[in-house]
């Protein structure tokens, strides 16, 4: 019988969902789940990108830096990124982006905060502001008028 170990108060933190954005709790520790609501495998951990990095997609709910010898060429989608190197694709970050200044990206932003120090280079469209809710017909609010 699998032990399904209640992750108590403090030792779990809570991440949204890369594939269907909604929020799960999570074990500290934990690398990867299953979202209870979609199903889907869920990388939780942080990445450190040092060489060349392609992909059809990658997402975590953690955090990417892309090291100056990095290169990633993929659809990101993430928590915070941060460029030091080369980043080819379109970037999704729940958190936010920082392009360092000996950093490149190109690719269209979506992102709540979007950071360039003088010197980086960067090619793309950018979406800055808070991340909508997911629209599945019931985010909107029923106001009762009495
Ligand atoms: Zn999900």
């Amino acid at each position: 019988m699998p032990s399904t170990s209640k992750v108590r108060g403090g030792a779990a933190k809570q991440v949204v969902c890369t594939h269907c954005e909604r929020p799960i709790e999570v074990g500290r520790r934990a690398m990867s789940i299953f979202c209870p609501h979609c199903k889907k495998r869920l990388i939780l951990e942080d990445y450190k990108i040092t060489s060349y990095y392609a992909v059809r997609e990658f997402s975590t709910c953690g955090d990417i830096v892309v090291e100056k010898k990095g290169h990633v060429v993929a659809p990101i989608k993430v928590g915070t990124l941060t460029v030091k190197g080369k980043v080819q694709g379109t970037v999704s970050a729940r958190v936010g982006v920082k392009l360092m200044k000996t950093g490149s990206l190109q690719g269209d932003i979506e992102a709540p905060s979007f950071v360039i120090e003088p010197g980086a280079a960067y090619d793309g469209f950018v979406k800055i502001g808070p991340a909508e809710p997911p629209s599945n017909g019931k985010s909107t609010a029923k106001i009762k008028r009495s």
